[in-house]
């Protein structure tokens, strides 16, 4: 069989999606017998398009599932869709530029289902378009009934171990998404403002503040200097009044006030930010709540009711300057906290919200961290910077519409829990009855449900118990859960990226720990980011680069996109730049022509009768093991960056590059009727392509497949290169002496190439002589070699130099220099 002249990666890739499909290649469970490898896929959040950074991302799973496969495993790849909670209703309210709130529950959640199911359709087209080994069968959506059931059931669970509870507090508020927000979705943006310098009255003296939130001072409850101020020392102990709004407040010392910030003086509201929650909780302070949930002043306000925070603020500046009451001002840059999702800076509100209790456990949950093996391992450190730095509990109730809902009714005159059944779950309590009709403790009938639904991180941070149908009829804890070295886990491989360490990785670990008592997975690994050529993050809510991924992969292949997206490090941010792209189309033309060269050497090549391995062979097949060995450890330590660099240097520079060249006489030329020597030489090639090919599938698996399913399928009796077995370098094959022969004449044989491109003949230029300046241990080493030396120089004699001249003190490589005598014809 000989391969066609071209490869054409448009029509085979869209054949090796369909036959994989249609054969099953990667389905779970088709050797049921074999050791399970489970794969905790992150689900990609429904929120818009797919940008490169997903497809980035994704391949190092991938890359990992197929190299496993090929190790014998039955591996467990399955796919979900994270489209319940905010980021899909942000997209709802985008596209059909409504907001929840006028649309309704019911109408809201339906336009969610099905803007979600469209979106689903086109990622998964996509995937598919990737090569992405996963079994679509296993298939899971946040928002679907297993989903929330297991979700409910975690919740309930958690409940009962005490770890839930209940409480009006202050909470993170995003007054644009209108609704309670973790800490874990805070990030710090820097952003313009100004410090007021606002005078406070104090015994007929002026007390002057320096605030950034004037718009606050109704919320005013206390002042706060630093104890050890000088300035501020008498004032300890008396009342200040707040400026416009007259309500005296108490003058407190405290070693968070900076006196090297403003005026020294600080002013403590209801709420600006969390130090003012701490000492509003340990001085009991008042509460006043001036604004309201969507970010509107409140009667408190007097005047400014109703007004916007910036309107509120500029009148109330305006008024402050009119009375005399503004002493100063002046624009500052400072790092506030916005809501992740929509930049809002982040605003306090009282409400009741539901809690898991995790600052207790912090010890707990780094000691959980711990049993993880992190790739990079740096990646650790920031999990355990997040986890030590936690100022709050996991606040998980949202006031939105499109989630799980609390499984729960809450008695409303004694505020007693009732929790739903397991069997009934999952349940919408707005919908359906409470299990019993009355309140268990008080006897009341008014148990009114929780219309609040749960934070989208409840059901992701269950990602391993909806793989593992977690307390289901046919659950697969005992089946994939493994022990190693004491450590208890569920599944194999968390593949992720390193933004989300803080909400994905810890609440996934939390919950593990918390409902099952064991860490959720062996090995995290964490990607990196892509940047475009300015440097900038590649994400979904900054517009990301001008091409699509769909595009890139029409124009590049998909064999390319993947190439490119392996040739970074693992927790590396990584340019999205040309070069990996042409670099991969170049090792695809090359892993063709090669195979169609070799194949045309090997197509009567008879493993089974008696054959002759050379010297040269002998070193092929041992740089061959160094290069298993090495592809299969970093391939099993995720870092298949190495191991495509591996093969790659031993396929183009010892396979294409030398090994053909030296063996070609043997292969093809007037060696060729000795036949065992022959087969020696077929063995070596067929062995080192067909190894290579193996070693590259899971990176490029279908130009692979294809080369595969042309010549070695039928001979090796395999129906798939990727469910055919890893090549395996056995110990006869490591020969220390071959090696270092080879890799001294292959130093010859680049010095002979870089003298003829200094004399600017061809490669193939015919020598009278090649002189070879070397010790006797390197000239031991090619004796042997002598031969295939001379062929591959063209030259009439391959000869020791007699002595080495001042022009060779210098000794590059394996301490060889040559030196080439031109046959006259060419020069
Ligand atoms: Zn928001
Ligand atoms: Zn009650």
């Amino acid at each position: 069989m000989e391969l066609p002249k071209r490869y054409d990666p448009k029509t085979a890739e869209a054949k090796w999606q369909r036959i994989w499909e249609e054969r099953g290649v990667y389905r779970f469970d088709r050797h049921p017998d074999r050791p399970i490898y489970s794969i905790d896929t992150p689900p990609p959040t429904v929120s818009g398009s797919i940008h490169m950074g997903h497809v980035f991302s994704y391949m190092q799973a991938e890359v990992i599932a197929r190299f496993w496969r090929m190790r014998g495993m039955n591996v467990y790849y399955p796919f979900g869709f994270d489209d319940n909670g905010l980021p899909s209703e942000r997209l709802v309210e985008k596209e059909h530029g409504v907001k929840a709130i006028d649309v309704g529950r019911e109408r809201f959640v339906q336009m969610c289902l099905e803007l979600t199911k469209r979106y689903e359709d086109e990622f998964r087209v996509f995937w598919r378009r990737l090569g992405i080994s996963v079994d679509w069968s296993q298939n899971y959506s946040t928002i679907d009934r297993l989903s929330q059931r297991i979700s409910q059931r975690s919740f309930i669970d958690l409940f009962r171990k005490g770890r839930v509870y209940r409480k009006e507090a202050p909470t993170l508020w995003c007054p644009e998404c209108h609704t309670a927000i973790a800490q874990a979705e805070i990030e710090d943006a820097e952003r313009g403002s100004t410090f007021h310098d606002v005078a406070f009255s104090c015994e007929g003296q002026d007390l002057v503040v320096s605030t950034t939130r004037p718009e606050l001072l109704p919320a005013c409850v206390g002042m706060f200097v630093h104890p050890d101020d000088p300035r501020y020392k008498a004032l300890v102990g008396k009342r200040a009044r707040v400026p416009l709004f007259g309500h005296e407040v108490p003058i407190m010392a405290d070693e968070r006030a900076d006196p090297e910030k403003g005026t020294g003086v600080v002013m403590c509201c209801t709420f600006g930010d969390t130090t003012d929650i701490a000492w509003w909780q340990e001085h009991g302070l008042e509460t006043r709540i001036v604004l309201d949930d969507n970010g509107r002043m409140t009667e408190l306000a007097a005047g400014y009711r109703d007004l916007s925070i910036r309107d509120a603020r500029k009148r109330i500046v305006e008024d402050l300057d009119r009375s005399g009451l503004l002493k100063d001002r002046r624009p500052i840059t400072h790092v506030v906290n916005v809501h992740e999702r929509c930049g809002t800076e982040i605003e306090f509100s009282v409400a009741t919200q539901w809690f898991i209790r995790v600052l207790d456990i912090k010890d707990d949950i780094i000691a959980a961290g711990l049993r993880v093996q992190w790739c990079p391992e740096f990646m650790h450190t920031r999990f355990r910077n997040w986890v030590e730095n936690l100022k709050w509990d996991w606040c998980v109730s949202r006031q939105r519409y499109y989630g799980v809902p609390f499984p729960v009714w809450v008695c409303q005159s004694c505020g007693e829990v009732v929790l739903a059944r397991d069997e009934d779950l999952p349940v919408d309590p707005t919908t359906a009855s409470p299990p019993v009709e009355e309140c268990p403790k008080c006897g009341s009938m008014e148990l009114e449900p929780e219309r609040d639904i749960m934070d989208t991180w409840m059901t992701s941070s269950c990602t391993p118990f909806l793989n593992l149908k977690w307390r289901e009829p046919d659950s697969r804890v005992e089946r994939f859960g493994k022990t190693e070295g004491g450590v208890e886990y569920l599944m194999d491989l968390r593949p992720q990226a390193h933004d989300i360490i803080r909400t994905w990785a810890f609440y996934t670990i939390v919950k593990s720990i918390l409902n099952e008592g064991k860490v959720p997975w062996r090995t995290a690994i964490i990607s990196g980011h892509i940047l475009r050529p300015d440097r900038a993050k590649l994400s979904k809510s900054k517009g990301g680069s001008a091409k699509t991924p769909g595009e890139v992969i029409e124009e590049r292949s998909a064999d390319c996109t993947r190439y490119w997206a392996c040739s970074s490090r693992l927790g590396v941010d990584t340019m999205l730049a040309d070069e990996a792209f042409d670099a991969g189309h170049k090792l695809v033309v090359k892993l063709w022509n090669a195979s169609r060269f070799s194949i045309g050497r090997i197509e009567d090549f008879d493993p089974a009768a008696p054959r002759k391995l050379e010297l040269i062979d002998r070193w092929l097949l041992a740089r061959l093991a160094e290069t298993v060995d090495r592809a299969t450890r970093s391939y099993t330590e995720c870092e298949y960056h190495g191991a495509v660099e591996a093969v790659e240097s031993f396929f183009w520079r010892d396979l294409c590059d030398n090994y053909i060249e030296i063996a070609k006489r043997r292969l093809y030329g007037d060696a060729a009727q000795d036949a065992e020597g022959r087969r020696g030489a077929q063995f070596a090639l067929y062995t080192a392509l067909l190894s290579s090919l193996r070693m590259l599938a899971p990176v490029m698996p279908h130009v692979t497949e294809e080369i595969h399913s042309l010549f070695f399928a039928e001979r090796e009796g395999e129906e798939s290169i990727h469910v055919g077995g890893w090549p395996e370098a056995p110990a006869e094959w490591r020969d220390a002496a071959a090696l270092e022969a080879g890799e001294t004449a292959l130093a010859v044989i680049e010095g002979m190439r870089k003298v003829k491109s200094t004399l600017k003949v061809s490669v193939a230029a015919p020598l009278t002589a090649l002189r070879i300046h070397c010790d006797d241990a390197a000239w031991a080493r090619i004796e042997p070699l002598l031969s295939e030396l001379r062929d591959v120089a063209n030259a009439k004699t391959v000869e020791r130099a007699a002595s080495a001249t001042a022009a060779f003190v210098e000794t590059p490589a394996q301490g060889v220099l040559v030196e080439a005598e031109l046959a006259k014809e060419t020069s």
